[in-house]
């Protein structure tokens, strides 16, 4: 049988065709791309093994030449007959985490979102402190709580600052943060810096990303060494890895870097940014328009930055770009800056609102332009809160 049509104006045409890991009627979990409303299952299709692993790790292994192909090879069959068991109805299957991450590490590239933190957290000094235009700045995540959408999460304890010394307890201060996540594909060995030029090279695609954060339990503990359990109970990523391959017609100049200009290796040929429009909703309900070809420092620049010391990097190592804001309130790409450090409540369905409450749920949808003047989605990462534990 052939493909069924692709609906027209679909975000998930053949210009787009993200991978993920799903399971069907019992079957084990692997290998499949997004056509319109449907999953192709790759493991029927190509003769390759790497297609029935549970995770996108062995085909990513396989290399640049091998993504381009096989990107080829999709085009080319969905364009005429496939078994009928290869297609399965996207909303017949289960999604699962796409790759097995390997390392987790998220930036901080939004000259929006680090200047309006800075004003909350420090208002009585500069917003940006003096290495921001100079490196970008990231720290260490969880790699082993990072959850494919749709898992539910569980608000998390810990220590906050009180009246009277510390205070345990249930956070009161759960945000979001709307990022996107890209992901290595082949890595590079120890003391082999990766040029921003190569990037292409090494980055097989983008999910979008949602860092919760507890910020009553960030504030406490992030002197001096940085985010930690504020951040590591969970992560969100969404199921569907758009190739960095589909992204080309998204490519725009990035918006600053020139004073001061950056170290030589973090420069590249011709710098990009990539134009994608995230939207962020609250049970519902529109929120916020974060977008990303504001970001002051580059996807390329980040995985520059990331092995300049002679760390390697790995199959699998996922790296987030940081809470995307942008000049506008509405553009903002977290609760904490949206309602200012909870002082200016937004109204969700009449109700005014600063952080999460139990049983909210949080959805982050994201879409770029594609050939031919029509866009491409990457689905959506959604998330509910569930009282602690
Ligand atoms: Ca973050």
């Amino acid at each position: 049988m052939t493909v069924p049509d692709i609906p027209p104006g679909s975000l998930f045409g053949v210009d787009n065709l993200p991978y993920g890991i799903f399971s069907a009627g019992g079957g084990t979990p692997r290998a499949g791309v997004r056509v319109g409303e449907h999953v192709l299952d790759l493991s029927a299709v190509l003769d390759d093994p790497v297609f029935a692993a549970g995770s996108l790790n062995p085909f990513m292994a396989q290399g640049y030449d091998r993504w381009v192909a096989a990107r080829a090879q999709i085009q080319d069959l969905i364009t005429g007959d496939v078994p009928a068991e290869a297609l399965h109805a996207v909303d017949d299957v289960t999604l699962h985490l796409p790759i097995e991450v390997a390392d987790y590490v998220d930036f901080y590239a939004s000259e929006h979102h680090a200047s309006n933190v800075g004003r909350l957290f420090r208002p009585d000094a500069e917003p940006l402190l003096p290495n921001w235009k100079h490196l970008p700045v990231a720290y260490h995540g969880r790699a082993g709580t990072v959850y494919v959408s749709g898992r539910d999460i569980v608000r998390p304890s810990g220590q906050r600052k009180g009246e009277n010394g510390p205070v345990f307890g249930p956070s009161q201060r759960l945000d979001i943060e709307a990022e996107l996540g890209f992901i290595v594909g082949t890595g590079t060995p120890a003391n082999t810096p990766i040029s921003p030029d190569d990037f292409a090279q090494h980055v097989f695609g983008a999910v979008i990303l949602n860092d919760w954060s507890a910020r009553d339990i960030q504030a406490w503990e992030y002197v001096p060494l940085g985010p930690n359990l504020g951040k590591s109970f969970a992560t969100s990523i969404s199921p569907w890895v758009v190739p960095i391959l589909a992204l080309e017609n998204a490519r725009v100049p990035l918006p600053g870097q020139t004073t001061p200009k950056p170290l030589p290796y973090l420069r590249e040929t011709d710098p990009w940014g990539l134009n994608i429009d995230l939207t962020v909703t609250w049970n519902g309900q529109p929120v916020a328009h974060p977008p990303y070809r504001e970001m002051y420092w580059s996807p390329a620049q980040m995985l520059a930055h990331l092995t300049i010391n002679g760390a390697s990097a790995r199959t699998g190592d996922l790296y987030g770009s940081g809470t995307i804001s942008g000049p506008n309130q509405d553009q903002r790409g977290s609760f904490l800056e949206l309602s200012w450090g909870g002082k200016t409540p937004i109204t969700i369905n009449g109700k005014p609102k600063t952080f999460l409450d139990d049983n909210d749920e949080i959805t982050i949808t994201a879409s770029a332009p594609a050939a031919n003047g029509s866009r491409l989605s990457f689905g959506d990462v959604s998330g509910r809160i569930l009282p602690a534990r």
